[in-house]
């Protein structure tokens, strides 16, 4: 009766930076191979657990400023002193082949992406406390106290922020967590507004002319046994 639209859908998932976006995500395609996570490229130096082309594409400041220029990026943003981007490439492939494209952002590239493609589903994943927040940013081992302290004033900010996403998440067990991003992607794959076509099939035609001219609509007519 119904067809739905073939296109993925696009999904932009914010957190504050230790809230555990990253572990989430990876574990929400773990228990779902339609997901498609966009690479972005970024101008800052590589943490030891970074891998170049899976965690970011590391370029330089200049490569990014270029690659600015050739309108490379759908979005790009200036987060605590670096560059960060999504490249525009292989999204659309990725959406046209009925992947779910998720976008792993911050809050400033996600209103971005919101504006040119308001349909994106953007959710917000939240620590579950501000201490837990802390704790987690200082057990990295990699940043600074410096770094450590201006990540914290950004995420308390972005907090703050959560009231313009369609969506949140509260991370205090991974597992739940994924599951309800899981489960807020497949909602949204219900939503009337993702039907491409109604159509009748053989039956239901039949069924349809009978209610056109009032006839008698009982199980016997529409030959349903
Ligand atoms: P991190 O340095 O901790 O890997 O990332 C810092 C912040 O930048 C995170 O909130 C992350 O989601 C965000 N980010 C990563 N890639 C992009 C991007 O392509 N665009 C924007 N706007 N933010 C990004």
């Amino acid at each position: 009766m119904i067809k739905s639209k073939k296109q993925g859908i696009l999904i932009v998932i914010s957190a504050p930076s230790g809230a555990g976006k990253g572990t989430v995500i990876k574990e929400m395609c773990n228990q779902n191979s339609n997901l498609w996570v966009s690479v972005s490229a970024t101008s800052r130096p590589m943490r030891t657990n970074d891998e170049e082309g899976k965690t970011y594409y590391f370029i330089t400041g200049e490569d990014f400023k270029q690659k600015i220029e050739e309108n490379y990026f759908l979005e790009y943003t200036n987060y605590a002193g670096n560059y960060y981007g999504t490249p525009k490439k292989y999204i659309q492939e990725h959406l046209d082949a009925g992947y779910d494209v998720i976008l792993e952002i911050e809050i400033e590239g996600a209103m971005n992406v919101k504006k040119i493609i308001p349909e994106a589903l953007c959710v917000f994943i939240m620590p579950p406390s501000l201490k837990e927040l802390k704790r987690r940013l200082e057990s990295r081992g990699t940043d600074s106290k410096t770094k450590i302290l201006e990540r914290f004033k950004i995420a308390y900010h972005e907090i703050n922020e959560v009231t313009k996403y369609n969506y949140v998440v509260i991370n205090d067990e991974i597992e739940a967590a994924a599951d309800k991003v899981l489960s807020i992607i497949k909602a949204e794959k219900c939503r009337v507004d993702r039907i491409e076509d109604v159509f009748l099939q053989n039956e239901e035609e039949y069924m349809h002319e009978l209610l056109l001219d009032d006839k008698d609509f009982t199980n016997k007519s529409l030959n349903l046994e």
